[in-house]
């Protein structure tokens, strides 16, 4: 393949991927009776990514075009993990700063009394940054411990019970603590990695005429993609739960159970909503009632 004919390629699944996708989150929310995971979808973020994953589908042609695990031996494994990483790496490390700027922070707020706090009690030296009024979230990023942030929304600070704000805060810093979206970085790397592999292996089968464009297609989209975002998704509820019983271990069963039923009041219900990449409401519950301490 030549390179124009790459891009061109890349081009063509980057498109296809995110209609994947959107016919992934059709039928989702037909399974889960909701329209929630259509509407829970960011579709800025699908824009700030497209040249991402043109990039990573130009990568990964050029590397199924190079490697050959039947033939190539080691160079072949390292050169499809290379191309793999590349991608997740970027976005990854990518996405403190992205939620950094698009966050409205808020610099009159008591952000070093917060800061303060967390010091003391978990000896820990993260960012925490006071965001705007109306976001009612928290939110932790970041893989470097430099880069390591956590964002709150200023109603939080001002309409929680300390107890509960504390559970948030213990919640989110869990994440940072078991390095999770490290995890979920590397939950990506091995997923794509396994996709490039099995597909190297699988087109020697496959006619290189026609067919090999459609097949290629095919396979990036749902087992790559449609793949990927499942994977994700599962690996990213586990996470959820193992930060509530971080957090249950600090604050105790009660108030991390409040803080989940006060979020989901905030939240109009949302949390007892099936979604793709968090536990409901019961499950979380159901996880804390199983948990020992306390
Ligand atoms: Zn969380």
């Amino acid at each position: 393949m030549e390179f124009s004919s790459i891009l061109y390629s890349a081009f063509l699944l980057s498109l296809l991927s995110l209609m994947v996708k959107y016919v992934v989150l059709m039928v989702m929310s037909l399974f889960a009776h909701s329209i929630n995971p259509l509407k829970l979808n960011n579709y800025k973020d699908d824009i700030i990514l497209l040249p991402l994953i043109l990039l990573g589908y130009s990568v990964l042609l050029l590397v199924i075009e190079l490697a050959n695990p039947a033939e190539g031996g080691i160079y072949s494994f390292l050169l499809i993990l290379f191309g793999a990483s590349i991608v997740p790496i970027v976005r990854f490390t990518g996405e403190p700063i992205i939620t950094l700027f698009r966050s409205r922070i808020n610099k009159n707020h008591q952000n070093e009394i917060v800061k303060k706090k967390i010091q003391e009690r978990f000896q820990e030296n993260y960012h925490i940054y006071v965001i705007d009024k109306k976001i009612m979230n928290a939110y932790a990023t970041g893989i470097l411990p430099f880069t390591k942030i956590i964002l709150i929304g200023e109603y939080f600070l001002e309409n929680l019970k300390p107890e509960i704000i504390d559970a948030i805060l213990t919640h989110e810093i869990a994440h940072l603590k078991y390095n999770h979206l490290l995890k979920l970085m590397l939950t990506n790397i091995l997923w794509i990695s396994i996709t490039i592999f099995s597909f190297s292996i699988i087109r020697n089968l496959v006619d290189s005429s026609n067919l090999f464009a459609v097949f290629l297609m095919g396979y990036f989209g749902l087992v790559g993609g449609g793949g990927l975002l499942f994977v994700n998704g599962l690996v990213q509820k586990r996470l959820e739960k193992q930060a509530d019983l971080f957090a249950v271990k600090k604050n105790g069963k009660a108030a991390v159970k409040e803080m989940l039923l006060k979020l989901n009041e905030l939240s109009n219900d949302q949390m007892t909503k099936w979604s793709f990449n968090y536990p409901t409401l019961n499950e979380r519950l159901e996880n804390i009632s199983r948990a020992d301490s306390h």
